[in-house]
């Protein structure tokens, strides 16, 4: 609940050329009056009227990239409300695997020790090619349910101080210079208004709340993929690294196992270029995908016959490669996958929306009075992660060429120093694209 943090706000109500006018030395009546906080219906905010608290920054999305920067900014000293449409404790459809990028953004959110102490390690991830070679990839590895991943974030934003309500993004407010000065939430039936100084939509890949805030540039997604989890004690011990198959039933794209905690396996298929460049999406049959997969994959087949399917298999779309929205208007920073910081390829997208939506709050810390200069500093910093993002788009051609992955673990396991290329793309400090431009298919052959 709100009001479970009484914390007092460090922003400087400075008047400053960027700042927005009717923010500026305002008393909370005064903004009260310039931007109106009000329930639009006549019965009372659920819960408490605290709700209507005018806060610092109101974080829309509650999944690892809305947060870490709720996290962020709450221990800062700023007052954060956090909203979700579904309840804390919500799954994600996903293939809950933590690469490297995502245990440093943990370690650096403080929580790794936490995800780890429930997580399922692992040390490689196996990158299987249609003709069946394997080569394991080194590197640091995990494999949670985002539905325990996703709470253990959201509890450590609170207990940083932020605030969470289930309520539902409708819109967002403006103020006369048609600046963001809140959002329109929805609770339950009863709509109302919340006053925030920054307004971060970190709403995922659905592009609802993105068209609602005017961010909206492309409705279609990048990819889909589905999973489901498998019960299989048999198999514990057999699948131990992360499993990546590319075949050519699954063109353009791949299918996993993950090993996740207790005998439990995350497996799924996804397809990249879902919309094929194009306005519409193209019609992909996830059932059909995950089918082929498991027909073309034998450890699949086998994990399907020996284990117990736990729940349904359920699909969701990605958005990739830092494109489909604006990444800021004023008093607005779009963050996380909302913003395309899944990557293409991989499809991998928890580390980088947390690590998206931290630049947004130290953008938002580093410059308390000055909006123009925390929006210039958020999107130089998407800007600088681009090139990469470019590089793993051009990477995704394995997946509509499966024959590239033979190629590439035939030669990596004879070099030893291709292997540890892939183990650099993997712990980012090599490139995925270099792997597969014409230039570096031909140093497959040379080095
Ligand atoms: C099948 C599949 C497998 C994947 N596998 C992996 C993997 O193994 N590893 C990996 O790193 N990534 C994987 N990804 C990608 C990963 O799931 C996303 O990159 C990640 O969830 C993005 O985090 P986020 O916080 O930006 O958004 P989300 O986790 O989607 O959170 C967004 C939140 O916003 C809320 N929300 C949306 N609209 C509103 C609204 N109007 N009002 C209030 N709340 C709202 C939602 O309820 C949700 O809780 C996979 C994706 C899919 C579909």
């Amino acid at each position: 609940m709100q009001g479970t943090t009484a914390r007092s706000s460090r922003w400087a109500w400075r008047t400053d050329t960027h700042s927005v006018s009717s923010f500026q030395l305002l008393t909370p009546t005064r903004r009260k009056e310039q931007c109106p906080i009000h329930s639009t219906s006549h019965s009372p905010v659920p819960d408490s009227a605290q709700a209507l608290t005018p806060v610092d920054v109101l974080v829309v999305g509650a999944g690892p990239a809305g947060s870490a920067a709720a996290k962020m900014l709450a221990a800062a000293g700023h007052r954060v409300l956090m909203i979700d449409q579904a309840p804390l404790g919500r799954d994600k459809i996903c293939g809950d695997a933590l690469i490297p990028d995502a245990h440093h953004a943990l370690r650096r959110l403080g929580v790794l020790d936490s995800v780890m102490a429930q997580a399922e390690g692992a040390s490689h991830v196996a990158c299987i090619g249609p003709s069946g070679g394997r080569i394991d990839v080194p590197g640091a590895l995990a494999v949670l349910p985002r539905q325990v991943l996703d709470e253990i974030l959201a509890r450590a934003a609170m207990a940083a101080g932020a605030s969470f309500q289930q309520a539902r993004f409708e819109a967002p407010l403006l103020n006369s210079d048609g600046r963001v000065c809140g959002a329109r939430l929805k609770f339950g039936d009863q709509v109302v208004e919340q006053a925030a100084r920054w307004v971060l939509l970190a709403t995922g890949a659905v592009p609802k709340a993105l068209q609602a805030a005017g961010m909206c540039l492309r409705q279609t997604p990048s990819g889909v993929a589905l999973r489901g989890y498998v019960h299989a004690p048999s198999m514990v011990g057999k699948i131990t690294a992360l499993e990546v198959a590319w075949s050519y039933a699954v063109r353009p794209g791949y299918g996993w196992i993950f090993p996740a905690p207790n005998g439990h396996f995350n497996i799924g298929a996804g397809v990249s270029d879902s919309y094929g460049g194009g306005k519409k999406s193209k019609d992909v049959n996830l059932r059909k995908l995950f089918d082929a997969f498991v027909a073309a994959y034998p450890p699949a087949a086998q994990l399907m016959r020996e284990g117990k399917l736990v729940g349904e298999l359920k699909g969701a779309p990605l958005r990739c490669t830092l494109a489909g929205a604006t990444f800021t208007r004023p008093g607005l920073m779009v963050v996380g996958e909302a913003a395309g910081s899944t990557y293409d390829f991989t499809g991998e997208g928890i580390g980088k929306a947390m690590q998206t939506a931290m630049l947004a709050a130290d953008a938002i810390l580093a410059h308390p009075q000055s909006d123009a200069d925390a929006r210039t500093q958020y999107e130089a910093g998407l800007a600088a992660l681009a090139p990469t993002y470019r590089l793993y788009e051009r990477a995704n051609r394995v997946n509509a060429f499966p024959w590239l992955t033979d190629l590439l673990i035939w030669r990596a396991k004879k070099s030893e120093r291709l292997l540890r290329r892939m183990s650099g793309v993997l712990e980012e400090t090599s490139n995925p694209g270099n792997l597969l431009s014409f230039k570096g298919i031909y140093r497959l052959f040379t080095e």
